[in-house]
């Protein structure tokens, strides 16, 4: 008679710091950092030729570059029909000029190409969201980053866009894995959340990612998400709260000068957005006044 199977003994899950749900990071941060202003941006084909400019440099940067590409040729079909010289000197204060001005041509020529000698892609609201973004990855160049820019931000669908900080901020909490690429983490997040998320944790996470989970030095006793982030810093957040209830010595400098080193001069842990501030998504402010 064969030896009867015995039941595998089940394992105790390791104990895990508790995690933070997608939904509360967008509300928390929301209430930390907004409301985040959505408005509306450039045109589909201008978006694209300033999300071109963009890569690699500041937004100061490209905001000029783009000024002055739209002041040397005034509309983006001049643009397209101009030798890649021209594009380049046009660029040039923006950085990488070498290497965005001919993407900047193929790109607007392969468009005209494909949509009928015209630059108009509002046609692209009109479609599901995967053709959407399956017709403007045809175009050089164009990964699933400027796709989601383009159909997020310039036509208003539920398309992520997945930026250096959302990257870094999503790894950090878990959202993602620490070894999923920054393409994969496009579809992960774009289904981790309902379509009507999708641009509240876009504004919510690259703020928090440029002001409080920063690259180099996160600020993790700042951070409305640290009770359940697997990535904080616990040394530095026991420290902030020791200063917070040390009791100040009357002549010492030294900690007053500490607070004062923080532009709102609070102590650590208690930074607070000024009220009835709205932030503006990142670089909207910038950009809307470039309307063509
Ligand atoms: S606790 Fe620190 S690492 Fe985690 S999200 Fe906040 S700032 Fe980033």
């Amino acid at each position: 008679m064969p030896p009867q199977a015995t039941a595998k003994p089940r394992r105790t899950p390791r104990a895990q710091k508790p995690g933070v749900t997608v939904s509360d990071a967008i509300r928390l941060l929301t209430d930390a950092h907004g409301p985040f202003a959505n408005e509306p941006r450039l045109d589909p084909a201008h978006e694209l030729v300033f999300t071109i400019l963009s890569q690699h440099t500041s937004d100061r940067n490209s905001e000029r570059a783009f000024r002055t590409l739209m002041h040397r040729f005034s509309t983006l079909e001049a643009v397209a029909a101009a030798p890649v010289a021209d594009i380049e000197h046009a660029i040039a204060n923006g950085g990488l000029a070498k290497v965005k001005a001919p993407r900047i041509s193929q790109v607007l020529n392969r468009i005209l190409e494909l949509n009928d000698h015209s630059l108009d892609l509002r046609f692209l609201a009109e479609m599901p969201m995967h053709d959407a973004r399956a017709w403007l990855r045809r175009l050089p160049g164009i990964g699933p980053k400027s796709a989601g820019i383009i159909l997020s931000f310039s036509l208003g669908m539920p398309a992520m866009a997945v930026d250096t900080h959302i990257y870094r901020v999503s790894k950090r909490l878990g959202i993602i894995g620490p070894k999923v690429s920054a393409d994969k983490a496009h579809e992960i997040l774009e289904a981790a959340m309902p379509p009507e998320d999708v641009y509240p944790f876009h504004a919510a996470f690259i703020t928090h990612g440029r002001q409080v989970c920063k690259a180099q030095r996160p600020l993790c006793a700042d951070c409305v998400l640290n009770y359940g982030c697997p990535s904080r810093d616990d040394a530095a957040i026991a420290k902030a709260a020791a200063a917070a209830v040390a009791p100040a010595a009357p002549d010492a400098a030294a900690p007053a000068a500490a607070d004062n080193d923080r532009p709102d001069g609070q102590a650590p842990g208690r930074r607070r957005r000024q009220r009835n501030a709205v932030t503006p998504v990142p670089h909207t402010q910038a950009v809307k006044e470039l309307q063509p």
